[in-house]
């Protein structure tokens, strides 16, 4: 099942993903699903490997959305990417994915390689969303169709960071 093609719209924001650099977050929308990922056999045999529980994770991102359900790892996306907007989360925290859905990145992850996933259980992560320029090359080579990007969704982020202002502003 790819992402919703109405994403983000029956959808709740349920998480912040901040940025290191304290000024850049993106959110993380829920209800998650069972998706390509719990169906596929290299996630299943990596999650079974690490001892972690294969839950529904949810959407990663507002403008650029990568559904984390549906993702198997296959990593074009980051290849692809003239800008750099995503990063293998488990190659700068190396912590269950669903931790991800309140945490803070650096950065720091590999972001270049195909390839360069810790192992399946890894996630490509919009981690610079606000660097996207819209062209649509991860969008095109996502096999699972895990991918939306559509920059008129600003306003679903504008709404969100009103109700997450609190905890923006601590
Ligand atoms: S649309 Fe283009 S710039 Fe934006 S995240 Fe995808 S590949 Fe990167």
């Amino acid at each position: 099942m790819p992402i919703d093609p109405q994403y983000p719209k029956n959808h709740q924001a349920i998480g912040i993903h901040r940025n290191a650099d304290a000024q850049h977050y993106h959110f993380v929308w829920g209800p998650g699903k069972v998706g390509e990922a719990a169906e596929n056999d290299d996630v299943k045999a990596a999650y079974a490997s690490r001892g972690e529980d294969l839950v529904p994770l949810g959407v990663h991102g507002t403008m650029v959305a990568l559904d984390w359900d549906s993702c198997i790892a296959d990593g074009g996306c980051i290849s692809v990417c003239p800008v750099q907007v995503y990063q293998w989360y488990r190659t700068e925290l190396d912590v269950p994915a669903i931790q991800m859905q309140n945490a803070t990145s650096a950065g720091t992850g590999d972001d270049r390689e195909k390839d360069g996933r810790k192992d399946y259980t890894d996630k490509s992560d919009p981690i610079r969303e606000h660097d996207c320029i819209w062209c649509m090359a991860c969008v095109a080579v996502c096999p699972t169709q895990a991918i939306k990007v559509d920059q008129s969704n600003t306003s679903f982020h504008e709404q969100a960071s009103q109700k997450f202002s609190q905890q923006l502003a601590a």
